[in-house]
């Protein structure tokens, strides 16, 4: 019998810019790569689902890139930055810092899917006190939210766990908060959970020049 060749998963978007867009050269460049009964989907967390040959993936992610979109793993990794459409301007809500953020710790692998969001103001568009790990730009600093959970009966917000700090600052307590995690979370222990298991004060203690303290 002939083995059908492994298909894998692709989570694809437009980058962080204004907004959760995809211009029409990008539709085009996606579309060659599908047949006809092909179906892509679309996710809540701006990002489309898209399913490849495996023995084409590097190829097609090439092809993607060179159009300026974004290619992500799919399953057990933390998912691209989801963000608010920056309507105030891209340096006044931080988009670099958004673009950094994402760049650093996307695709890194978890216990389970993990979902950060970034917003550039208090209005907070890109709902980051209901993801993962959320980062609100507030004036000339960052604040960061942990555990925060937007389904489910036990849905709740996040708490904060540094305030007003620059973005080397949340870079580094970002990349330690996501270690800790994959270093202590159990399987498939979601990250909401390994908060209430692990500690927001342990948490916080991870980090450095934590305000708290
Ligand atoms: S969070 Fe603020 S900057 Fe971002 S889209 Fe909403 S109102 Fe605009």
């Amino acid at each position: 019998m002939e083995q059908q060749e492994k298909m894998v998963k692709l989570a694809v978007n437009g980058g962080i810019s204004f907004g959760s867009k995809l211009n029409a050269k990008q539709l085009v460049v996606i579309a060659e790569y599908m047949l006809e009964e092909d179906e892509l989907e679309l996710t809540t967390f701006q990002q489309l689902y898209f399913e490849v040959l495996e023995s084409d993936l590097e190829f097609v992610q090439k092809k993607f890139e060179a159009v300026g979109l974004s290619c992500y793993p799919v399953g057990n990794f933390v998912k691209s930055l989801r963000t608010c459409n920056f309507c105030k301007g891209a340096e006044q809500e931080g988009m670099p810092v958004a673009i950094e953020l994402n760049h650093r710790i996307a695709g890194k692998a978890v216990p389970v899917t993990l979902r950060p969001a970034y917003t550039g103001c208090p209005i907070g568009c890109g709902e980051p006190l209901v993801n993962d790990i959320g980062v609100m730009k507030m004036k000339n600093g960052y604040n960061l939210y942990v555990g925060g959970k937007a389904k489910g009966l036990d849905a709740q917000a996040g708490t904060i766990v540094m305030e007003q700090v620059q973005p080397v600052q949340l870079y580094e307590a970002v990349d330690k908060i996501i270690a800790t995690y994959a270093e202590h979370g159990k399987k498939r222990e979601n990250f909401f959970k390994f908060v209430n298991r692990y500690g927001v004060e342990n948490l916080k203690s991870q980090l450095t020049d934590n305000p708290f303290e």
